[in-house]
C-alpha cells in the first residue's frame, strides 16, 4: 500500500519589542539572570490589568501584509484556560475566533492564520526533586502562524520554516533564532493510504513538539511518517496525541492525549478592549506596506535581474543580509552600470560584477569560515574590496596575488594598493625578471622539465605553479 503524508505546521516566534505584550516589563530574550524582567502584571497578581502592546500588534499585521493575507478589521484577545506552573493567571491570553491575520501564502504553502498571544514562563525540571520557574519569558509577545495541511514531506516543511525565519528577520519583527527558542515549530503529521477510490480524507494526526532546529523538523516528520505507516500496516490505529521529539534517540515519544479546543474554555478577555483596526490609521494596509523593507523573494528576483547572478550566489546574498549588502556596496564602488540597467548587457560590466561576486562567495566566505568570522565582523571596507577586484581585473595583480592581498585585508583591513606596494606583490611582465624565475624553476625541477620536453603537456602547469610561488604571485 502507498501512503500520502500530510503536514500542517504551527510556528511560534517571539516578537522583538521593547516591552512585553501586556505590561512594561523588559522584553529581553538574552537575559541570563532569572526573574528580573517581571512585574505584578506578568506574574499574574490578582487585581492587575493588562494593556495591549501596540508595536506587537503592528508587527503581526506587517507579517500579514508580507504574506499577502487578509488583515482583520475586528480583532480581540481571548483567555485560553489551563493550569500549569508556567502560566500564573491560570490562563494564557491568546486569540481564538478573531485573529489579526487570516490567509496568505508563503513558499507555495497556504497560511490559515497568524495571531498574537503571550509567551509562558520557562520551567526547568532537571534540578532534582523540585522544579524552577523563570518568569522573564512570561508575557513576551508571541506570534503564532498556522498553515493549512498542505505540506507533504519533511524537507518541504523545513524549507517553509526556513523561509518564514528569513522573512521575520527581514521584517525585523523577530530574531527567530531556533537554538535560543525564539522560534519554535510544531508539526502536525498524518498519513493516509492512497486508495483507488481517491478519497481525500486525511488520516489521524499526531502533533510533534520541541522541534528546535530545521534538521529536527525534517527528521521528526520522517520518523513520524514511518511510525504511523508501520502502525497501520500492523492493523493498529494512529491515535490523536501530542508527541515530543527526543534529539538523542532521534525518535518521537508520546507525551499526552491531545486536548480539544473546547477543553480550554476560550472566551474573550473582558480586561482588554476590542480592536477596530480601521480606527488606527497607522495600521492601514497602505501604511504598513509603505514600511515594508525589500522582502527575500523580491531581493532574489532583483539580484538576478540586476546582476545576472547564479542561484547559489543569490541564495547566499539573500540568506546573509549583511554579506548581501556588502556585495551591493562593492558593486556600487566598482562604478559600472548594472548590466541590465538599459535592457541589455555589456560583457565587461557583467564580468567584473561576477568576479566580485565570486571573490565574495568563494575566497572571502572561505576566510570567514576558516577564521570563524561573521559578515557583521568584517574589517574590509567595500570600497577597498572593489579596488582589489579592479586591480585583479586589470591585471595589476595576479589572481594568486589577489588572494594574498585579500588575506591581509581580511585580518587587518586596509587599502589593497598600499598593501601591494608594501609587500611588493604587483604583477610584473618584466622579461628578465620572469626569465630568471623560469630558469630557477627548471633548475629545481629537472625531472619535471624533462617530462615536459618528452611531450607530457600538463607537466608545464606544475612548473608555472612553481614559478608563481617563487615570484610570490608577481610573475605574469
Ligand atoms: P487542532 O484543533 O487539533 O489544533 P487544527 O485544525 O487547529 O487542529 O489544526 C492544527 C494544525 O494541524 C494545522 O496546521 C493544520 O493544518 C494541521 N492539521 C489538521 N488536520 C491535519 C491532518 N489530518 N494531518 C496533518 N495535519 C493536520
Ligand atoms: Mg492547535
Amino acid at each position: 500500500m502507498n501512503y500520502k503524508t500530510t503536514i500542517g505546521l504551527e510556528i511560534h516566534a517571539e516578537l522583538k519589542t521593547k516591552t512585553k505584550m501586556f505590561c512594561d516589563s523588559k522584553n529581553d530574550t538574552e537575559e541570563k539572570i532569572p526573574n528580573v524582567n517581571i512585574c505584578p502584571i506578568c506574574l499574574g497578581h490578582p487585581g492587575t490589568l493588562p494593556a495591549i502592546n501596540k508595536e506587537a500588534v503592528k508587527k503581526v499585521l506587517k507579517v500579514g501584509v508580507a504574506l499577502g493575507a487578509e488583515l482583520a478589521d475586528f480583532s480581540e484577545f481571548d483567555r485560553k484556560n489551563y493550569f500549569y506552573p508556567d502560566i500564573p493567571k491560570g490562563y494564557q491570553i491568546s486569540q481564538y475566533k478573531h485573529p489579526l491575520v487570516k490567509g496568505g501564502e508563503l513558499n507555495g504553502v497556504k497560511i490559515t492564520r497568524v495571531h498574537l498571544e503571550e509567551d509562558t514562563a520557562k520551567s526547568s525540571h532537571d534540578t532534582g526533586d523540585y522544579s524552577l520557574v523563570d518568569f522573564n519569558r512570561a508575557g513576551i509577545p508571541l506570534m503564532e502562524l498556522v498553515t493549512e495541511p498542505v505540506i507533504h514531506s519533511g524537507s518541504e516543511a523545513a524549507e517553509f520554516a526556513k523561509e518564514l525565519q528569513l522573512l521575520l528577520c527581514y521584517l525585523g519583527v523577530s530574531d527567530a533564532n531556533m537554538e535560543k527558542g525564539e522560534m519554535r515549530v510544531e508539526a502536525n503529521v498524518s498519513v493516509s493510504p492512497i486508495s483507488n477510490l481517491k478519497s481525500e480524507k486525511l488520516g489521524i494526526k499526531a502533533e510533534v513538539k520541541n522541534l528546535n532546529s530545521f534538521k529536527a523538523v525534517e527528521r521528526a516528520i520522517v520518523y513520524e511518517t514511518e511510525r504511523q505507516i508501520a502502525l497501520i500496516e500492523s492493523g493498529e490505529k494512529v491515535i490523536q496525541e501530542t508527541r515530543g521529539w527526543d534529539e538523542n534517540k532521534q525518535k518521537t515519544f508520546s507525551q499526552r492525549l491531545k486536548e480539544e479546543s473546547h477543553d480550554y474554555r476560550y472566551f474573550p478577555d473582558p480586561d482588554l478592549p476590542k480592536l477596530k483596526i480601521s480606527d488606527i490609521p497607522e495600521f492601514s494596509e497602505t501604511n504598513l506596506r509603505k514600511e515594508l523593507p525589500e522582502l527575500p523573494w523580491e531581493k532574489r528576483e532583483r539580484l538576478k535581474k540586476e546582476f545576472g547572478l547564479k542561484d547559489e550566489a543569490i541564495e547566499i546574498f539573500t540568506q546573509d543580509i549583511v554579506l548581501g549588502k556588502f556585495f551591493e556596496s562593492v558593486v556600487n564602488n566598482l562604478e559600472v552600470e548594472p548590466p541590465n540597467a538599459f535592457g541589455g548587457s555589456t560583457s565587461k560590466s557583467t564580468g567584473i560584477v561576477l568576479l566580485a561576486s565570486n571573490y565574495i562567495i568563494s575566497d572571502l566566505s572561505g576566510l570567514m569560515k576558516e577564521k570563524n568570522i561573521s559578515s557583521g565582523e568584517l574589517k574590509i571596507e567595500p570600497k577597498d574590496f572593489a579596488k582589489l577586484i579592479k586591480m585583479a581585473a586589470d591585471g595589476e595583480i595576479s589572481s594568486r596575488g589577489a588572494k594574498d592581498v585579500l588575506k591581509i585585508m581580511f585580518d587587518e583591513g586596509g587599502d589593497p594598493e598600499e598593501i601591494v606596494k608594501e609587500k611588493g606583490l604587483a604583477q610584473t611582465s618584466d622579461d628578465s625578471f620572469i626569465k630568471n624565475i623560469a630558469e630557477e624553476v627548471i633548475k629545481n625541477n629537472p625531472t619535471v622539465a624533462e617530462d615536459y620536453k618528452k611531450g607530457k603537456g600538463n607537466a608545464l602547469q606544475f612548473l608555472v605553479g612553481q614559478g608563481m610561488k617563487l615570484s610570490r604571485g608577481k610573475a605574469n
